[in-house]
């Protein structure tokens, strides 16, 4: 298949691109297109042969759901039932935006969409591209990340054409996406709010809104047996890059020390080493090939750059990658998320 990748004015999205891509959803065919967080992978949410196909494409397993987008408030109703009161406050508060809700199904959306679980998950994206194409086309849009699985979600229309080319009808290219990590995941199906996934909207932004909300425990340590993921998704090995992965944690200039000694030795074994850096860090390592993720102290720079700088190591093919960790305020727990799963949790505590 012909992919056909078209430029797409972000803030005002043309619309005979988007009648162009619409015609291919209502077919059934997929288009990927960006949104505020990363770039999704879109087929008819409603229509069971679409979903199989945005599986097929990624290569994604079967049971690992996929993420409805809307475009309008009302349609969370066409999906789902028993929706509590405080579900409907975080709407009110974070839609359109980077927040997906886990809620009871209604039988219109196909198991396929689902995995097989009895539960949907909704997001109202605010990208104008991504809320154009919904409304244009009529079509509630399943979309994951617009990746093949297992490898780093899209931030550009490039990474989707590296991962997707040939096998998806369309890419529109609306450039680099704004957040770069993937939405926040709540559970809203019990009594209290559940993160099954950190994302920009953190827990103290939604405690403000709904009071106590809890986290799922299974994802903020490494995978064990017996302590299984909410979010089916949080169990695979994903955003990873092909080098080995090792994030070092601690003070900021013994955790230069530790990387520079490790990058000597790797270096020196003969291995292609890199290692991501920030901007105040930079010039202090000496081995292996160096990166900046950008500014420590900016830290929306380095969540739009991860995928990115993961991508890069890749195509620089490097065997062996280094990197700082990233406790930082507001997005510290999703950065790190990401971060620790590329790693396969492969963390150096520097003392
Ligand atoms: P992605 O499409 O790459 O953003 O991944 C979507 C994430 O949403 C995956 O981690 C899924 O497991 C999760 N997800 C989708 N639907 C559900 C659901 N009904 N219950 C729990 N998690 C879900
Ligand atoms: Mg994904």
């Amino acid at each position: 298949m012909d992919t056909r990748i078209v430029k797409i004015n972000q803030d005002f999205p043309q619309p005979e691109i988007l009648e162009e891509a619409s015609v291919l959803l209502r077919q059934g065919e997929l288009v990927a297109f960006p949104t505020e967080t990363v770039y999704g992978l879109g087929g008819n949410a409603l229509d069971e042969t679409a979903a199989a196909r945005i599986y097929a494409a990624k290569g994604r397993p079967s049971d690992n759901p996929l993420i409805v987008h809307i475009a309008e408030e009302e349609q969370v109703y066409e999906l789902a039932g028993q929706i509590p009161a405080y579900a409907e406050s975080l709407m009110k508060a974070f839609w359109p935006g980077p927040l997906t809700l886990i809620l009871k199904k209604k039988s219109c959306v196909p198991d396929t969409t689902t995995g097989g679980l009895d539960t949907v998950a909704v997001r109202m994206p605010s990208h104008p591209v991504a809320r154009e194409l919904i409304r244009q086309s009529g079509v509630m849009i399943a979309a994951p990340s617009a990746n093949a699985s297992g490898r780093p979600s899209p931030t550009r229309a490039e990474h989707v054409a590296e991962d997707l080319s040939g096998r998806i009808a369309m890419i529109l290219d609306g450039g680099e996406v704004g957040i770069g990590i993937e939405s926040t995941i709540v559970d809203v199906t019990g009594t209290m709010p559940v993160i099954l996934r950190p994302g920009y909207i953190n827990r103290a932004m939604l405690e403000a809104v709904t009071g106590s909300v809890t986290v799922d425990p299974a994802i903020l340590e490494k995978p064990q047996a017996g302590l299984r993921p909410k979010a089916p998704g949080m169990m695979y090995r994903h955003y990873a890059p092909r080098g080995e992965l090792t994030i070092f944690e601690g003070e900021q200039s013994s955790v230069v020390a530790r990387i520079n000694a490790a990058a000597k030795e790797k270096t020196a074994g003969g291995y292609r080493v890199g290692i991501i850096a920030t901007e105040e860090t930079k010039n202090a390592y000496h081995y292996g090939w160096i990166i900046s993720i950008g500014e420590r102290s900016n830290e929306s720079t380095i969540a739009r750059n991860l995928y990115h700088v993961l991508r890069k190591m890749d195509e620089a093919d490097m065997e062996i990658i280094f990197c700082e960790a990233f406790h930082t305020e507001a997005m510290g727990a999703a950065i790190m998320n990401r971060l620790c799963k590329a790693a396969g949790y492969r963390i150096e505590q520097v003392s």
